[in-house]
């Protein structure tokens, strides 16, 4: 740490970022455990088609609850996963129940693709395309039904690299979408060369919808990339019944948000999807 101006100051800056650090290996301490505890859970949010208004896929986000701490989000605990390198384990976790899970669902006659969120450091590892392999084999999941939500971060560390894993990824016939899109720095020519399928719109430009200018222009500038590319696009945290007419008259193909379900367990996602469609 550096020291600022004088004593006092570094004598406050160094006692809080030790705390800091302490709370970060606490936590990274308790996530491990948490892990072989089983404290840790799948929510499953829909995708809903703007045309047919029918869910088309899931998407998987983790949930862990702390016997003390309680709900602890993912905005909380995530990031220090991904520092402490705890995510591979914990992302791989998450692969194999997200797969099973669609795997159940399949053989109940259940045609329900998930989405799982892939981490950087987990995209990175050398073994990273043989588990998905693995993991669906292990299910007999066909893998066009697991779809890896990669970000652009992801993409662009290492472009060639990206692009050789991803291209054994579509050989595998898994489908690939870029998360939060918007907000990193696709280049044009990385979507053109990329074997992805989906743009996932960030719900930071959802947000403003319809009235904000700068947001509608965005988006409208993403769907119409979207088709030019022949790319899927789906737009998350949509809230209000005026962003998704929006979203639909705009060309986007599905949407995902609190306005038709939050992220729920499989038994209530099983309830909502389809008792309603049996009625
Ligand atoms: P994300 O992948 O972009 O997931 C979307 C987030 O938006 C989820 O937050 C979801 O609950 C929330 N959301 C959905 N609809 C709405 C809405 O209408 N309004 C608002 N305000 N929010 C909505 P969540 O579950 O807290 O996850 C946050 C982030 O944590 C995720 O963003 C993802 O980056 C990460 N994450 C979650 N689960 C996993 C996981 O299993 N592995 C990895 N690597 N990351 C995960
Ligand atoms: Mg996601
Ligand atoms: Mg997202
Ligand atoms: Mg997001």
């Amino acid at each position: 740490w550096v020291k600022e101006s004088g004593r006092s100051a570094y004598r406050f800056h160094r006692p809080r970022r030790d705390v800091d650090l302490l709370a970060r290996m606490r936590l990274d301490h308790d996530m491990r455990q948490a892990l072989t505890a089983g404290q840790f859970a799948l929510r499953y949010q829909p995708q809903v088609s703007l045309g047919s208004g029918q869910v088309v896929g899931a998407e998987a986000l983790i949930r862990w609850r702390d016997p003390l701490r309680g709900d602890i989000p993912p905005v909380q605990f995530i990031p220090v996963a991904e520092e402490s390198g705890f995510i591979v384990a914990m992302g791989d976790w998450v692969l194999q129940r997200a797969v099973e899970q669609a795997a159940q669902w399949w053989r109940a006659g259940r045609r329900m693709p998930v989405a799982v969120n892939v981490s950087a450091l987990q995209f990175q590892q050398a073994r990273f395309v043989e588990l998905v392999d693995q993991t669906l084999r292990a299910a007999r999941l066909p893998a066009e039904l697991l779809e890896l939500e990669l970000t652009e971060s992801i993409l662009l560390r290492d472009a060639d690299e990206a692009l050789r894993r991803l291209e054994q990824l579509a050989a595998l016939g898994v489908g690939m979408s870029i998360d939060d899109f918007g907000t990193g720095y696709s280049s044009l020519a990385y979507l053109k060369r990329f074997p992805i399928q989906r743009l996932k719109i960030d719900r930071s430009f959802v947000r403003g919808l319809p009235d904000d200018g700068s947001d509608a222009g965005i988006v409208n500038a993403i769907v119409q990339m979207g088709s030019a590319l022949n790319l899927n696009v789906i737009a998350e945290g949509v809230e209000t019944e005026a962003q998704r007419e929006f979203l639909r008259a705009a060309g986007c193909d599905e949407f995902q948000g609190y306005l038709f379900a939050r992220p729920m367990d499989a038994a209530a996602f099983e309830e909502r999807v389809w008792s309603e469609v049996a009625q």
